[in-house]
């Protein structure tokens, strides 16, 4: 039989990499799928709890607790600091997707010579000149795909992050003429940083006004519109409702790992921003669709005056990953890979049930309850399952902030949304190690109050 030749350039050393990364690639499907396994053995723990009726409460945790502790054995022998560790979960760096993109290699890998991207223009035709072509082609290839928004007849302005936006947008809808500043109004409870990023700079041109809710001022006002909503994940409309009303709709949430997508949102301005959609919150690029010409231009103008535009290595970079997104979703039955969202949204479901499961396991705290709905991009009806954790502390724990602090989870306060301080907000994006170390956090606390 004729040998296989083996061409000169494959020395040893080839095959040691090609080696090496064939068991890395092992070990991080092992450790996928043990999250897999870990479900399974969820239910192992439900069967315990109904099992349980007879026995004491404090007993009944303990278990619960055991069999999480097998569940993420594997997990929990790479941990560091135990029940020492202070967990941090006050931001919600989505630091959860970082895996999938590992596991996508170099699909988006962009090399940028240094003589690229030199200018500061990018397209002096449009109205916002520093959009880059590239990135406006795969943000309304995304949203035709996903089917979450309309792009027809919308302008878009690229941002350094939907922050950015926010202020640009604050700017844009307000009037250089008007005899005091336009009130800035978000239903309570709101995005935590809504009134400082209206107040910080004591702008003569808006004002924060507070909780959407109980604002009665005649006359113009802008309203924040974040749905789903941060913290608590529900879907929102406007709530002011008067004719004065100038909205923003801010729909970092709306991707369906998050909320089934009931249909492409049509407003005058929507913003939209990778940090939560693809998990690229370093990169800092968010984008807005905008209806009105003479907004976009002003919105442009804030964004020249303030950073002279927007990165363009950020913007090709984002246009590589949102490209990689579409495809995943395109190419999912052919090439029998799970898009991004399956993914993502498998992670995210994995997570509310673990989440569900231990604070059902006591009495100490409660969660909102949501009811599915038909989501479009998956073709069936689905939960919604936030980026936050909107948690209560029940019974006589007033500061739940201070209350899970004493046990070294740091999280932020519901009086830092408009809202009480019984509520704290914790994040459901940070890695595995994190979000297991919590659940076990929490349990503990169940069994210790
Ligand atoms: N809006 C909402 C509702 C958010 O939660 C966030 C991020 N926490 C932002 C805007 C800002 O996102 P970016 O990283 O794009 O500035």
């Amino acid at each position: 039989m004729a040998k296989l030749a083996v061409p000169s350039m494959f020395s040893m050393r080839h095959f040691l990499v090609l080696s090496l990364a064939l068991n890395v690639s092992l070990i991080l499907r092992t450790t996928y799928y043990e999250s897999e396994e870990g479900s399974k053995r969820f239910c192992l723990k439900k069967k315990m709890m109904a099992d349980a009726d007879s026995e004491r409460e404090g007993h009944f945790i303990h278990k619960a607790r055991l069999a999480i502790s097998t569940t993420f054995s594997l997990v929990n022998s790479t941990r560091s600091g135990g029940k020492e560790r202070v967990i941090n979960l006050d931001h919600g760096d989505p630091t959860m997707y970082e895996r999938f993109w590992r596991l996508r290699g170099d699909k988006t890998t962009i090399i940028i010579p240094g003589w690229q991207s030199m200018s500061y223009l990018s397209d002096t035709s449009n109205i916002c000149w520093f959009l880059e072509a590239e990135f406006a082609k795969e943000v309304v290839r995304l949203h035709k795909v996903v089917g979450n928004a309309v792009t027809e007849g919308r302008h878009i302005v690229v941002g350094t992050g939907s922050s950015q936006l926010i202020l640009a947008a604050l700017y844009a809808l307000s009037s250089p003429d008007a005899h005091e500043p336009i009130s800035v109004v978000s239903a309570a409870p709101y995005y935590s940083s809504y009134p400082s990023m209206a107040d910080y700079q004591k702008s003569g041109l808006y004002k924060w006004a507070g909780d959407a809710e109980s604002f009665d001022k005649e006359g113009p006002y802008i309203e924040l519109v974040t749905s789903p909503n941060n913290p608590d994940g529900f879907r929102r409309r406007s709530m002011v409702n008067r004719s004065q009303g100038l909205l923003i709709h801010d729909l970092a949430y709306y991707w369906p790992q998050y909320t089934p997508i009931s249909s492409p949102s049509d407003h005058d301005l929507t913003l939209f921003t990778v940090s939560k959609s693809t998990g690229h919150a370093g990169m800092r690029i968010g984008w807005a669709l905008v209806k009105d010409k003479e907004v976009a231009k002003k919105m442009t103008k804030f964004i020249e005056l303030n950073t002279i535009g927007v990165s363009k290595d950020s913007q090709l970079r984002a246009a590589k990953v949102l490209k990689a997104v579409s495809d995943s979703c395109e190419q999912e039955n052919s090439k029998n890979e799970e898009s991004f969202f399956k993914y993502s949204y498998k992670l995210m479901a994995q997570r509310w049930k673990q989440l569900r499961e231990v604070v059902e396991a006591g009495e100490l705290f409660t969660l909102p309850q949501f009811s599915p709905a038909f989501c479009t991009f998956f073709g069936q009806e689905m939960d919604p399952q936030p980026a936050f954790m909107w948690l209560k502390c029940e019974g006589d724990i007033e500061d739940c902030e201070s209350f899970l602090r004493g046990h070294k989870v740091l999280t932020r306060s519901g009086k830092h949304f408009g809202a009480s301080p019984k509520y704290v907000r914790i994040s459901m994006l940070d890695t595995d190690e994190t979000f297991i170390q919590l659940i076990d956090r929490l349990l503990a606390i169940q069994e210790r109050e």
